[in-house]
């Protein structure tokens, strides 16, 4: 061993006692979640036992368990078994929690009871964000991403899945029963023991046929007719071409800095009803009077972009190319020009199409415009197999015309979307491990996802700032 670094023999007593203090240097990222701790107020944010009953024994106070979670999840040990192992043998939560160490149950529990309070403190986290000027331009990116639940695939059941089960069993019962008339034919002795087998083999399968029965009942009870035994508030939900059973997580996320400013966990497969929501909460989070929200495709819906428009939100959010006529070589409704002072369209041969009538469909108010020239239109091969072109107007559809006019004054909108809020996830999921959440319920997951936007803010900040001017920031 000669001529390579030497350690201490484990016996060697040292000549000045060492206090934990020592191993932990003065930019050490602990030391931030020790003064954010110690400086929030508790009672307000509404933890459990925040306020030590008066008998009983003595519990751990919430900052010492929140402290746990929060170094915890800044270093990817969300599980509350590996958190009590770490408290256990690990320098720096000793020195966090003053080497206290709560068993898993206890660190289990205080996730599960404190769900809202622990969302509020990652709130205000982004408050002291905000408070340190770290959202500077007002603009945020929308995005949401499936994550995992602890729902195995074949624990979901939706009406196709199930109708597909019960018809395998069926076809599977019928050979079987066909399989034992041919034993039934054969010699007696091999004869016994094939007819046990299958006999056991249909039981089986019958037991198979009445729990698929009553998830059918259940099935039928619920309202978007679909049932996850595991999980019940996970969904089987599409993403990249494939599907999982999990959760929809939406983020806003600050274009300056990329620092989650809102978040919400649903378990809604779309994001098309999401965009006036997380817009609206980032403004509140970033309290700032102005706002400008960029998403993609997927968040196209008319009442969204309104809501946006009537809460004096800047929307950008590109049209989704699903136009049949354009498919089909047609011209697409965007070639027609609408004369707003007249209330008309000009199509492609230069004839008007005026307004005819106007109609409620799914709580739109939407006007029809034609023109009665079409029959004889040497145009009419490439825009209507109809008798004539219609074209349907929303009552707010100027506001759709005057985002897209936004959008291609502003190409590069998109291009700041991608940058600003892919990221995020990537990183988050791949803190999270390959099986993402790992509590159940719509609540539980939501807390869950609160930790890790907290870890991930608390990094980029430290990165941005540096740690020991994030503790000085909080201590001041
Ligand atoms: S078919 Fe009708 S709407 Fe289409 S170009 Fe001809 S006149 Fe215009």
């Amino acid at each position: 061993m000669k001529r390579f670094i030497q350690g201490e023999h484990r016996s060697q007593g040292t000549l000045l006692p060492e206090s934990l203090d020592d191993y932990v240097s003065d930019t050490n990222p602990v030391r931030v979640v020790d003064v954010f701790v110690d400086d929030l107020d508790l009672v307000n944010l509404g933890f459990d036992s925040a306020i030590p009953a008066e008998t009983g024994r003595p519990a751990y106070h919430p900052e010492v368990l929140l402290k746990i979670y929060i170094y915890g999840y800044l270093n990817r040990i969300q599980s509350s078994r590996r958190l009590e192992r770490e408290a256990q043998r690990n320098v720096e939560l000793m020195w966090l929690t003053g080497r206290l160490m709560p068993d898993f149950k206890t660190i289990a529990n205080f996730r599960k009871n404190n769900s809202n309070a622990i969302r509020g403190v990652c709130r205000q986290f982004v408050v002291l964000c905000q408070q340190l000027g770290l959202f500077g331009e007002n603009l945020v990116a929308v995005d949401g991403s499936k994550f995992k639940a602890v729902n195995n695939r074949d624990r979901n059941f939706t009406s196709a899945k199930l109708k597909r089960r019960m018809e395998e069993i069926e076809s599977s019962i019928n050979r079987y029963l066909t399989a034992l008339d041919t034993a039934d034919r054969q010699e007696r002795t091999s004869f016994e023991v094939k007819t046990v087998r299958l006999e056991e083999k249909i039981a089986k399968l019958k037991v198979q046929m009445k729990e698929l029965q009553a998830i059918e009942i259940r099935l039928n009870d619920s309202p978007d007719k679909q049932v996850s035994l595991t999980d019940p508030d996970a969904r089987s939900m599409m993403t990249r071409g494939t599907g999982i059973v999990g959760y929809n997580v939406q983020t806003a996320v600050d274009v300056q800095h990329h620092l989650i400013v809102a978040h919400e966990v649903t378990n809604v497969g779309s994001d098309r009803d999401q965009l006036s929501s997380m817009a609206k909460q980032a403004r509140e989070a970033m309290a700032s009077d102005s706002l400008s929200v960029v998403a993609d495709r997927g968040y196209f819906k008319g009442e969204e972009i309104l809501a946006c428009h009537n809460a004096d939100i800047t929307a950008y959010v590109p049209k989704p190319m699903t136009s049949a006529a354009k498919a089909d070589g047609r011209f697409n409704n965007d070639v027609f020009i609408y004369d707003e002072a007249k209330n008309q369209y000009v199509c492609p041969a230069g004839e008007t199409l005026i307004w005819r009538f106007s109609s409620v469909e799914k709580g739109m108010k939407l006007h029809r415009y034609w023109s009665s020239k079409c029959q004889s239109c040497t145009l009419k091969l490439w825009c209507t197999p109809g008798t004539e072109r219609r074209i349907r107007r929303w009552e707010h559809e100027a506001i759709l015309e005057e985002m897209q006019v936004r959008l291609s004054n502003a190409p590069e909108m998109m291009r700041v979307r991608k940058r600003t809020v892919e990221h995020p996830f990537g990183t988050l999921k791949q803190w999270m491990g390959a099986t993402h959440f790992l509590t159940r319920r719509l609540e539980g997951v939501s807390t869950e996802m609160s930790l890790n936007v907290l870890a991930y803010n608390m990094k980029r900040v430290m990165k941005i700032l540096g740690t020991s001017s994030l503790i000085k920031a909080l201590s001041a």
